[in-house]
């Protein structure tokens, strides 16, 4: 969302004549994107607003915060004490023009509506994007300040959907990945079925026979799940064989604190669901580790709710207490030491599942999306349908961007690597610059 929300400003920075630069050294303005999820991002916001600080007196410079952090009074403590002269709440980013025609301190943290039907610029030369299809969040999990920083949900009207979509196609992107807090409850705001919307599944059908090559979606909320998402997916052929379900913990009574709304039954009863229409789905989840309260036999339920899943990776997070939830009202925290001591026992998993999940797929010839070259520039990189990393070793004539079948050759829990395929379906050999040691190697030895 945050990234969706940086793209809306750039594209408002560019069409007022800004140009973007890489390095804070160079830029006369210098606009920081929050995140007020966990505490760390708002440390690390901190930190560089620290160094704004200094820089603002060595020469002139505008200094902008903007994100869920800006919303909340932490943050506004925040921007005054670093001097901060723009603020922007997430529903007031289309203020930005104004404030930087302003001479004085501008803080906007009003809704502006205008933000639904807002239809950015496409970027340039991307072949992925992301769409925003709703903003904001209508459920109250104990932990979780978003409904307080993104407000209430409104879904966006179809048209203004299909209308940005369209405009994405032309600036040629092959993938989209459609975004909201949580994308079931499409169309049903505030319990409200909304007229003229339809629901998630029918919008997913909408936007698949658009041309769109690729479609993902996240995030999904385990409450308002329904088959008939699962059965779209598996019958549009653009949607890609990838779920995101947050499950967030395994055992029912941390769920119960927590304010998800379902237990470890229903989320099975869910996954049961998705394995029926999508046998071979990519399932990613949440979890977070250490929640108020967790004792050993509920993190051993997370666990065996992961092995039970199978999952084929997950985000997985420490709990980390936020000012204005619930949780860090009501409940105590526990010791950093048993938080962090549970999350590497959750990683060891992780990584044992990813690798017996990925190994499913060496020899299989799957379709990549590769953006350009890897940190080596002897390789694309790019990802799956699924979401897994991919590497490419580059052949002459394919060393392009863009939508490939390439054949899986070796994985590792964290990344595949493969190699392209020829028409008859033979991989290509790669024509590789040598290392200095093999040139060395093939060199003719020195005449004596
Ligand atoms: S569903 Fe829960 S975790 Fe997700 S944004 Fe809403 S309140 Fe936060």
């Amino acid at each position: 969302m945050n990234e969706y929300d940086s793209h809306l400003v750039e594209s408002q920075l560019v069409s007022m004549g800004a140009s973007i630069v890489d390095n804070m050294d160079a830029a006369d303005f210098v606009l920081l994107n929050t995140c007020a999820v966990r505490g760390k991002p708002v440390e690390k916001v901190k930190s560089v607003l620290g160094q704004l600080r200094l820089e603002k007196k060595r020469r002139p410079l505008t200094v902008g915060m903007m994100g869920c952090l800006a919303q909340l009074e932490e943050g506004q403590q925040i921007a005054r004490k670093f001097e901060v002269d723009i603020l922007l709440g997430p529903g007031a980013i289309l203020d930005l023009p104004a404030a930087l025609e302003s001479n004085e301190r501008f803080w906007s943290l009003h809704f502006r509506d205008e933000l639904h039907d807002f239809i950015p610029p496409p970027p340039q030369g991307k072949l992925q994007a992301h769409l925003t299809i709703m903003r904001g969040c209508d459920h109250r999990c104990t932990y979780c300040i978003v409904p307080t920083t993104r407000g209430p949900q409104v879904s966006r009207h179809p048209d203004h959907i299909l209308k940005e979509l369209d405009s994405l196609l032309g600036a040629g992107v092959q993938e989209v990945t459609l975004l909201g807090q949580n994308v079931n409850s499409y169309g049903i705001d505030q319990g409200q079925r909304i007229p003229g919307i339809p629901s998630f599944a029918e919008l997913l059908r909408m936007v698949g026979s658009s041309g769109i090559k690729r479609i993902k979606f996240t995030t999904s909320h385990p409450m308002n799940f329904t088959e008939d998402v699962v059965q779209a997916m598996a019958e549009t052929p653009a949607v890609c064989e990838f779920i995101h379900l947050p499950v967030q913990s395994g055992s029912s009574r941390v769920l119960k604190r927590m304010a998800r709304e379902y237990n470890r039954e229903k989320y099975l009863e869910h996954i049961a669901c998705i394995k029926k229409w999508m046998p071979d789905a990519v399932l990613f989840t949440d979890i977070i580790v250490g929640f108020p309260g967790e004792t050993e036999e509920d993190f051993q339920e997370t666990l065996s709710l992961y092995d039970e899943v199978g999952y084929d990776s997950a985000y997985m997070f420490i709990y980390s207490a936020r000012p204005g939830t619930p949780s860090y009202k009501h409940f105590e925290d526990l010791p950093r030491e048993v938080k962090t001591e549970r999350l590497m026992r959750l990683i060891e998993r992780q990584k044992e599942w990813a690798m017996r999940r990925n190994s499913r797929f060496v020899g299989r010839d799957v379709e990549v999306l590769l953006r350009g070259d890897a940190f080596n520039p002897d390789f694309l990189e790019g990802h799956t349908r699924g979401q897994h990393a991919t590497i490419v070793p580059k052949v002459p004539g394919m060393d392009k961007a863009g939508i490939y079948t390439v054949r899986v050759e070796q994985v590792t829990p964290h990344q595949f690597n493969a190699k392209f395929l020829d028409a008859q379906g033979h991989t290509l050999e790669p024509i590789l610059a040598p290392t200095p040691e093999a040139a060395l190697l093939s060199s003719p030895l020195p005449m004596a």
